[in-house]
């Protein structure tokens, strides 16, 4: 009688590391479990992050 023997498997995710269903979720680039939020969250930390050329042509 363990939560264990469920049909529902988890992982913790690969970004806020809380569990995850593996039936229902999203892999990142390298194949982690992540929560589908936690993807595009991701994904917009990642395109703030980075410098786009168009920006910096924007500026004088
Ligand atoms: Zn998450």
């Amino acid at each position: 009688m363990s939560e264990e023997s469920s049909a529902t498997r988890t992982a913790p995710c690969a970004i806020c590391r809380k569990p995850v269903q593996l039936e229902a979720t999203k892999k990142d680039e390298r194949g982690r479990a992540v929560h589908e939020d936690c993807y595009w969250a991701n994904l917009k930390r990642d395109a703030l992050a980075t410098p786009t050329e168009a920006a910096e042509r924007l500026e004088p």
